[in-house]
């Protein structure tokens, strides 16, 4: 029965048509193409079906068309890309035929998709690909999501490099050594969408972040999904939590079941809680134990914790074997809205924070809101110092929302909480999109209340100060100075004051040597080759960078403060 049908399937792109078409000449056999037999089917093209009728009725119409199919003998069937995502539509072309897969490497795939663009565009899931920054990306990742499904073909031909002639050749060659003995390989099981491919569009993450050098999803889902959602992604094999003591010991076997069941190894390492990880020390220990797991670049780090613990890892992952895939599992309100996404890794230098370090982009990133229910009050305050720095340089709207919901947020709310970090990490990806490696200034934006605030901790010495505490204080710095310079009214300089306070973050200091906040100052400044350059507000929701702020006004902002 299997000998009677061959079904070709792979990537778009991949020469299924034109190799059919050649193989059922060379056998004698008849073609097929599932899409046309869909278009006939619906009477209409396949991206009115997408934008009339959905994804799921044109899958359903394909299942129907592979079911007809599959009674009909002597036949060579191309399958549109996605067919494979179906369970059923799997195991009903092993069973009735011998299943050939044609392979390409993304950048053949993207090679041929220029050339071809005219067919591409009118391909619903593929044109998506061809928009935004870095659509060679984007092959690559939605590749690896449909990947695990490609398997399950009898047979596989790598295409790269062979003539359409030698394809066809060796697709017939496939066919007679499977048809000696089929044996059924089953993959992976169950169905998916091709809208649960986090990098496609329709996706169901609840965030798409678009950086320069990759994309990724955003998903505002419990720690029990982390498996789930890693395997979505394209990874499997081994997985490497990293945490830090209190956050492993509330959070991390949650996280380790929900791996573990989702098919993966899991080992963790904790660290301890606080900034002095944040060491080339930590970072040693760290690549000892990681190399002594036995890792390889299709294993994942997981970082589950705060800024420090996602910094730490991000930079282990950005190095070890030259790059290996990492998931940002942020559980403090500022790991979630702040450092989680951008891709910014870093650890410290005795002569300055965050000296150290590479721009490396998670490949997921899941936020649970519920975890900051453990998050000692403190830690929240100074999250929310950048929760309301985001609406402050951005978006008014999304300040005033702060003001009208404060005291759900405060009470955390989930719903509430869930819209305000989604708003957050929303406006931070924006800018981090626009601008990754803070080239054109817009990354920079995120700097404000910064420049202050890094003289304060030093000063202060680290660990006094919290990051977001003394970024509180240098926003009321800040914006004592963008009244000063006629940027923006007393009204609203008020408006940050309270909304600060209502978060309950201070705005001023006691007890911090001027001079060494002065000092530190300059160290920043010597770093950005000798211009003091601060992030000012024009209009609540509206941020620019200056660098003609006189030295005297800074340093009222600076007596301001510390009084
Ligand atoms: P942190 O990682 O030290 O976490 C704060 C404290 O809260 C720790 O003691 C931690 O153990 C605890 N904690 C975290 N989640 C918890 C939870 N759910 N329940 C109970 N306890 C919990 O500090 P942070 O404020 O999250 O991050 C600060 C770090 O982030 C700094 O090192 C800063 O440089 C860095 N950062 C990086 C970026 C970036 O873009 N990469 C941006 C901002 C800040
Ligand atoms: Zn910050």
């Amino acid at each position: 029965m299997t000998g009677k049908r061959l079904f070709l399937i792979g990537f778009s792109f991949s020469g299924k048509t034109q190799v059919g078409r050649r193989t059922a000449e060379q056998m004698g056999w008849r073609y097929v193409d599932t899409d046309d037999l869909v278009v006939q089917e619906a009477g209409k093209p396949i991206p009115r079906i997408f934008a009339e009728d959905g994804e799921e009725r044109f899958r359903q119409i394909e299942k129907q068309v592979l079911a007809r199919v599959c009674r009909r003998t002597n036949l060579v069937v191309a399958t549109g890309g996605g067919i494979i995502l179906d369970e059923a539509n799997r195991s009903a072309m092993v069973r009735h035929g011998v299943v050939v897969c044609l392979e390409a490497q993304p950048e053949t795939v993207y090679r041929r998709l220029l050339r071809d663009s005219e067919e591409g565009a009118a391909n619903p899931v593929v044109r998506p690909l061809l928009q935004g920054s870095d659509p060679l990306q984007r092959i690559r990742r939605l590749k690896e999501f449909r990947q695990p499904f490609y398997a399950s073909a009898h047979w596989t031909v790598h295409t790269d490099n062979l003539t359409l002639e030698e394809v066809a050749e060796e697709v017939v060659r496939g066919w007679q050594y499977v048809s000696r003995d089929p044996k059924t390989f089953s993959g992976v099981k169950g169905t998916r969408s091709e809208a649960q491919s986090p990098y496609c569009a329709g996706s169901r993450a609840d965030l798409v972040v678009q950086a320069a050098s990759g994309s990724y999803p955003v998903y505002m889902k419990p720690l029990s999904e982390l498996g789930e959602r890693l395997g979505q992604c394209g990874l499997s094999g081994s997985a490497y939590v990293i945490s830090d003591e209190n956050v492993f010991a509330l959070h991390g076997p949650r996280v380790e079941e929900s791996l573990r069941l989702s098919g993966f190894r899991v080992t963790s390492y904790c660290i301890p809680p606080g900034e002095e990880s944040k060491s080339l020390a930590m970072l040693s220990r760290l690549y000892d134990w990681l190399l002594a797991q036995g890792p390889e670049r299709g294993h994942a780090i997981v970082a589950l914790g705060g800024g420090v613990v996602g910094d730490l890892a991000g930079l282990a992952a950005a190095t070890l074997l030259r790059g290996i895939p990492y998931v940002q599992a942020p559980t403090s309100l500022l790991a979630m809205v702040d450092s989680s996404v951008g891709g910014k890794t870093a650890i410290n230098h005795p002569t300055g924070k965050n000296l150290i370090g590479a721009f490396y982009q998670p490949r997921l990133v899941l936020l649970d809101t519920t975890t900051l229910r453990t998050l000692p009050a403190r830690e929240l305050a100074s999250g929310w110092a950048e929760v309301i720095k985001h609406g402050l340089i951005r978006d008014a709207t999304y300040f005033k929302s702060l003001q009208d919901r404060s005291a759900s947020l405060l009470a955390l709310d989930q719903e509430a909480i869930r819209e305000a970090v989604l708003g957050s990490v929303t406006i931070k990806a924006d800018i981090v999109g626009r601008d990754e490696r803070e080239t054109t200034g817009e990354r920079s934006l995120l700097n404000y209340g910064h420049t202050l605030a890094h003289g304060l901790e030093a000063a202060a010495g680290y660990g006094r100060l919290l990051h977001g505490e003394a970024v509180a204080i240098g926003m009321a710095g800040a914006g004592f100075i963008s009244r000063e310079m006629g940027l923006l009214s007393p009204e609203k300089v008020d408006a940050q004051e309270k909304l600060l306070k209502r978060f309950g973050l201070a705005t001023r200091c006691a007890n911090v040597d001027r001079d060494r906040v002065l000092d530190a100052m300059s160290l920043d400044k010597k770093m950005r080759s000798g211009k003091m350059r601060w992030v000012l507000l024009e209009d609540i929701g509206s941020a620019s960078l200056h660098d003609d702020v006189p030295q005297e006004l800074a340093s009222q902002a600076l007596d301001l403060l510390l009084a």
